[in-house]
C-alpha cells in the first residue's frame, strides 16, 4: 500500500503480532479497524421478522439477512439504521433500543461491528427490496428461518425469540444521546 500523505510505498513491520505498513518517509502508520455498521430486528404486528435475501453479486449471494448496513462518516447509527431499512426493505422505521452489539469475521476478511437496532413495524406497507438485497420478506419467528448469511443474525433473532417468550420482553439499551456535534 501506499502512503496517502506522500503516496510513496509504504514498508511492512511488526507491531507487537500485528502486521502493520508504515511510510518510511512521513512514519505515517496505517492501522487496520472493524467497520462500523448496524443491523435491524424489525417486528410486525404479527411476530414476524423482516429479512433480506442477498443480491448474487454480494458476499453470501443467496442467503437471508436482517436489514444491515455500514455506518457513513458523520452519520449517527440511529440514522444509520432508519437509511438501511428504507432502501434495503423499502420501509420507514423508528429504531427502539439496542438489544445487542456484535463482532464480526466475514469470509471475505472484513471484520465489522455491529450495533443491533430492534424495531417494531406497526403499518402494513409491503416491503420493497433495494440496494444489495435481490427479496424482502416477513418470516415468523417461531417457525423454521430460510438460510442465513450471518451466524450473528441467528443469535440475534434466537435471543429475541427466547427472550420475548420466556420474559415477554427483551432487555435493550436506550437510544437518547446516540448523536453529538461539539
Ligand atoms: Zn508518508
Amino acid at each position: 500500500m501506499f502512503c496517502t500523505k506522500c503516496g510513496i510505498q509504504c514498508e511492512e513491520f511488526n507491531d507487537n503480532g500485528i502486521l502493520r505498513h508504515r511510510c518510511p518517509s512521513c512514519n505515517y502508520v496505517s492501522y487496520r479497524n472493524p467497520y462500523p455498521c448496524v443491523s435491524l430486528l424489525v417486528v410486525n404486528q404479527r411476530n414476524e421478522i423482516a429479512l433480506g435475501k442477498r443480491h448474487p453479486s454480494s458476499i453470501y449471494p443467496g442467503k437471508w439477512c436482517l436489514p444491515c448496513g455500514y455506518i457513513e462518516y458523520g452519520e449517527s447509527y440511529v440514522a444509520a439504521g432508519i437509511r438501511e431499512a428504507k432502501e434495503e426493505i423499502g420501509i420507514d422505521i423508528e429504531p427502539i433500543g439496542i438489544i445487542n452489539v456484535v463482532s464480526n469475521e466475514l469470509e471475505n476478511n472484513i471484520s465489522s461491528l455491529v450495533v443491533v437496532l430492534l424495531a417494531y413495524y406497526k403499518e402494513e406497507n409491503p416491503l420493497v427490496p433495494g440496494d444489495d438485497i435481490s427479496e424482502a420478506a416477513w418470516f415468523p419467528i417461531d417457525k423454521e428461518l430460510p438460510p442465513l448469511a450471518f451466524k450473528a443474525d441467528d443469535y440475534i433473532i434466537n435471543k429475541y425469540h427466547n427472550s420475548m417468550k420466556e420474559y415477554g420482553e427483551i432487555k435493550s439499551i436506550t437510544l437518547e444521546g446516540n448523536s453529538f456535534v461539539s
